[in-house]
């Protein structure tokens, strides 16, 4: 009988019997991971093969994966990127979630994650970055490297960064791999970096840098340096660049270099034959090089100064203390030394952040307490990658820490330990919905990859990436609401750009997801439209004056016609928009209301009348002299351009799940209080959507 039953059918009830037989299943283990770096991928991967029942939902902050493989790993090293292939992988699996655009801490407590999953596994990586604690830190062009790695890899956040590379040198304070990724983009000619990932906002900053010269700054000596041979090999091989190694500081290096490790001793080995020995070969290459950088050793920052913009820094001598030499310590002399230069990165190391009040955390360390990984004095809840171990080591170091992640998980649902009646993510949904949180979904990601990718291809990059959240958010949007078949879908698209200059829709066009317009006008392309502006006019009502949220109101419902058939809702919403709500034939009387069926025939009473069938541009403008919406007010916090805008508070009517006797559920138009970060969205959707002229009644 199955056989015969339409493919979509099968697959509705294939659907269906699997998430039924996952609730009745008593036992089955609900995990969740915070965070979808490679420590959350790893754990993941590790616990579904550990356990054939589990289900791992991943949530991530950012609507994209992958954590500093994404943001952090330097654009020219493609092949550290590889990584991605396992975890979408992880990711592709039936019993794994990726629910990106979801801030544990904010969108949703710890103490819901403990309520709805059996086991909570911290992976939120180290989002925060030490401070040198010295004076002038503040100044202009003082800028950490998390932040600058952030802006050359299109880190939302960080892309807004203000880096003024018109000076000649830049000094770089810290001796690890982070110091050296930095030294590297800033330094490395133009033609080579246009062919990596790296963001064009910051490609063009760079294509007019000045800089010739970049000094990495150590505290200790060479045998105490934490890059690796990779990253000091690059540095050596830049092309038109020159290192610069003081002969001083190898004196009798040599004679130390067999008794240690084998890592170290290569390491070592390279920066001496580089200062002391160099190849003929390497001589001629440096020989016309028109840029230099440098590593200068056994120096701390006691000051940085300069005006308004950094001009220099007072360097501290060290002298090296201790038995251990690859372990021996900086001792500050009383010897100091003035460095000019017109930029300063900070990379002495990341730091993780307190998330929510209900994760134990050691701000001394940074990190999480832990004991293999079970958090301390919190039974289900684990951690691990950075946000357990700091920030040390590469991505291999991460895997194995999080394997052993994974095992402890799957060895504490076999002993027993954790609670298996937890129901997983649907409480969680509940709350995500209720607060207008849009999730980005692992397919969702593979809109935005596809995207990035044509971009990219376009301009002879590997992909080029998307910045701005919203707009990956509406890529996926649009996705949605278009039809299933190409070339429905194309004439969809291609009919809305008609009527649009949405930016999602630009992107859509330019990524040839659409073709040219030609077809006619889509409804379902409409309704993703409207629910933008539906949004947008949600978050506007707050402390606004009645006529204004009237006003709103009649707008929204002018645009979608929308019909209310719950009649004790609509006196209710009538009486809550402020409008006269009679009964037919009664004269007028707050008691005694009249009922519309539509409210668009309030609208219809309330605004002018539509001119050939579209409503009028100038109610968009506000300065339509002849119904409601030139009374609306704009706060300024609605007008405000800036992620820094308000909480605005503000209520809608949805529609929710009501228990009734028996317990049944029903469905009821009720009225809910929500919040959201600043209106900015409500001018460039009128804006951009041209929604009042363009849309068909
Ligand atoms: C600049 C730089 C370059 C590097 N280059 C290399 C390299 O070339 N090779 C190599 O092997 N290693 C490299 N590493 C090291 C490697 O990136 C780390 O070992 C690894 O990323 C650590 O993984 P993680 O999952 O602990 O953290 P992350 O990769 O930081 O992942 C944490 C994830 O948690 C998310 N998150 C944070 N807060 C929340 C929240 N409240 N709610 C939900 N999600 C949240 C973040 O957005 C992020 O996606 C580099 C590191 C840096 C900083």
């Amino acid at each position: 009988m199955l056989f015969i039953l339409p493919r979509l059918c099968r697959q509705h009830l294939r659907t269906y019997v699997q998430s039924n037989i996952r609730q009745l299943t008593t036992g089955q283990p609900n995990v969740c991971i915070v965070g979808a770096g490679p420590a959350g991928f790893y754990t993941a991967q590790q616990i579904l093969k550990g356990n054939p029942n589990a289900v791992v939902d991943i949530y991530e902050k950012l609507p994209v994966p992958f954590g500093l493989v994404r943001y952090g790993v330097a654009p020219d090293h493609p092949e550290v990127k590889n990584v991605i292939n396992t975890f979408t992988q992880t990711a592709s699996k039936d019993r794994c979630t990726f629910i990106g655009n979801v801030t544990i801490g904010k969108d949703i407590s710890i103490a819901d994650l403990q309520k709805a999953y059996s086991a909570v596994v911290l992976s939120y990586g180290a989002d925060n970055d030490r401070l040198l604690g010295v004076p002038g830190e503040n100044l202009k062009n003082v800028i950490s490297a998390r932040s600058f790695v952030g802006w050359y890899n299109g880190l939302p956040q960080d892309i807004d960064l203000q880096v003024n590379l018109d000076t000649d040198r830049a000094v770089i304070i810290g001796h690890g791999n982070v110091a050296l990724d930095v030294a590297r983009i800033l330094l490395m000619p133009i033609d080579l970096l246009k062919k990596t990932d790296i963001s064009q906002h910051s490609l063009d900053a760079l294509s007019k840098s000045r800089i010739k010269e970049v000094t990495v700054i150590g505290r200790r000596g060479p045998l105490q340096v934490a890059f690796t041979i990779k990253e000091l090999r690059e540095m050596i091989r830049l092309p038109d660049c020159k290192p610069v190694l003081s002969e001083e500081d190898f004196i009798g290096v040599d004679k130390l270099i067999q008794d240690l490790p084998r890592p170290r001793r290569r390491l070592t080995e390279l920066m001496y034959k580089t200062c002391m020995e160099p190849t003929e070969k390497d001589l001629k290459l440096w020989e016309t090089a028109k840029k230099s950088w440098s590593l200068s050793f056994c120096m701390s920052p006691l000051e940085i100064f300069g005006d308004k913009y950094v001009t220099g820094l007072k360097l501290g001598i060290n002298k090296l203390q201790g038995e251990d030499l690859v372990k021996q310590s900086a001792i500050l002399t009383d010897q100091t030394v003035d460095m000019s230069c017109g930029l300063v990165l900070r990379s002495i190391g990341y730091k993780s952040l307190v998330i929510d009040p209900d994760i134990p955390f050691d701000t001394k360390s940074g990190t999480i307490p832990n004991k293999d990984s079970r958090v301390e004095g919190k039974t289900g809840m684990y951690c691990t990658g950075w946000v357990s171990t700091g920030p040390v080591g590469v991505i291999l170091t991460t895997m194995n820490q999080a394997f052993e992640t994974g095992k402890t998980v799957v060895k504490d649902i076999n002993d027993g330990i954790l609670d298996l009646t937890k129901h997983g993510r649907g409480d969680i949904f509940n709350i995500l919905n209720s607060k207008g949180v849009q999730t980005v979904s692992f397919k969702d990601w593979g809109n935005i990859d596809q995207f990035e990718v044509k971009q990219g291809e376009d301009v002879g990059k590997p992909r080029e990436k998307m910045v701005d959240i919203s707009q990956m958010v509406a890529i996926k949007r649009l996705k949605h609401a278009l039809p299933r078949t190409p070339k429905r879908r194309s004439a969809t698209l291609a009919a809305y750009l008609q009527h649009t200059k949405s930016p999602a829709v630009e992107i859509l066009r330019q990524a040839e997801v659409v073709s040219p317009p030609e077809d006619q006008m889509d409804m379902a392309i409409e309704k993703v439209a409207l629910e933008d502006i539906k949004t947008a006019i949600g978050s506007c009502k707050t402390k606004r004056s009645k006529d204004s949220v009237t006003s709103m109101n009649v707008l929204v419902a002018s645009i979608s016609g929308e019909k209310v058939a719950e009649t004790r809702c609509l006196k209710s919403l009538a009486k809550k928009l402020g409008l006269p709500i009679l009964n037919e034939n009664d004269a007028y009387d707050e008691n005694n209301v009249h009922v519309y069926d539509y409210i668009s025939d309030i609208v219809d009473v309330t605004l002018c009348n539509k001119e050939d069938n579209v409503h009028k541009i100038s109610r968009l403008k506000k300065d339509c002299g002849e119904c409601g919406i030139k009374k609306l007010e704009l706060l300024p916090e609605e007008t405000d351009d800036l992620d820094t805008a308000q909480i605005v508070r503000w209520e809608r009517f949805e529609k929710e799940d009501i228990k009734v006797k028996g317990n049944k559920t029903i469905k009821k138009l009720v009225l809910v209080k929500k919040e959201n970060q600043s209106c900015r969205t409500i001018f460039t959707f009128f804006r951009t959507f041209k929604i009042i002229s363009a849309t068909p009644a």
